[in-house]
């Protein structure tokens, strides 16, 4: 995109009204965005929040802004929910058109850190018509450590920072480490029997899209059956 368009984007995007972009057009040269891949509980959205700061974009999480659509009780919301209950991926249309209008917001502008997004190839196809990926981190776990992660998550209410009872407790009982809120809450569908059914999503609907991006030469596997300490080393030096 030419800088003049750039900036008719930029104050058409700081204006209260709705953004004048047509949806999906935004394809910046200047915009390069990373995905963070992998199983349901790999520990994408505790990576995430750990490197946002060295690479300076923002976190777009398609399970938080799904779960955001429920609770606000949105068209959005009503027609994913049920899908999410019984672990199933939720479909192509409704993500993208989230992504579509996630992108144009103004943080976006040097493009983000997609984290569960994409998970099917129709997903990627739409991506690589909205932002460039530079690259795509696969964090990499096996399926017997995925249930016992899964069912001892807990994240803070206010912060959304990631915990685990046993694996990543917080220093105080109850009470978030970040920012000493005590609102922690656990999601519904972080239970074993729906566990499974993402997994099994998983590896049905998401895995061959690692086929698809290695052929594209930025794939990066990253071992995630490692401390977070080291996982998160290993993926600033992938990214460097
Ligand atoms: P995802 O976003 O991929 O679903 P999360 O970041 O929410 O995964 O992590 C799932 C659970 O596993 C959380 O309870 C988190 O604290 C824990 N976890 C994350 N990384 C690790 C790790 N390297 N070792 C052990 N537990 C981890
Ligand atoms: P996790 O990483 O633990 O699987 P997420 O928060 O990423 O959890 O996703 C929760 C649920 O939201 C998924 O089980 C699925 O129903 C739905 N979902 C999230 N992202 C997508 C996506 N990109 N495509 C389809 N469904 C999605
Ligand atoms: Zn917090």
């Amino acid at each position: 995109m030419v800088d003049g368009a750039m900036a008719t984007l930029r104050s058409s995007m700081a204006s209260p009204t709705k953004p004048t972009v047509k949806k999906g057009s935004r394809h910046a040269s200047s915009m390069e965005s990373i995905v963070l891949f992998g199983p349901p509980g790999a520990g994408k959205g505790t990576q995430a929040q750990r490197i946002m700061d060295s690479t300076g974009l923002p976190q777009v999480s398609t399970g938080d802004m799904l779960r955001a659509a429920v609770s606000a009780g949105t068209n959005t919301g009503i027609a994913a929910k049920k899908y999410m209950d019984a672990g199933k991926l939720v479909p192509d249309e409704i993500i993208i058109a989230l992504i579509e209008d996630r992108i144009l917001e103004e943080d976006a502008v040097n493009g983000v850190m997609f984290d569960g997004f994409p998970r099917t190839i129709p997903q990627a196809e739409a991506l690589s018509n909205i932002t460039k990926v530079s690259h795509v981190i696969a964090i990499e776990v096996p399926d017997d450590r995925i249930v016992d992660r899964i069912c001892g998550r807990f994240t803070c209410g206010k912060c959304s920072s990631v915990y685990h009872d046993t694996f990543n407790p917080t220093q105080t009982d109850g009470v978030c480490d970040k920012c000493d809120s005590t609102e922690l809450k656990r999601r519904a569908d972080d239970n074993a029997d729906t566990v499974m059914s993402r997994l099994g999503a998983y590896h049905e609907q998401t895995s061959p899209l690692a086929l698809w991006y290695e052929s594209k030469g930025i794939f990066h596997r990253i071992d995630g059956d490692r401390a977070i300490d080291e996982i998160t080393k290993d993926i600033l030096l992938s990214l460097n």
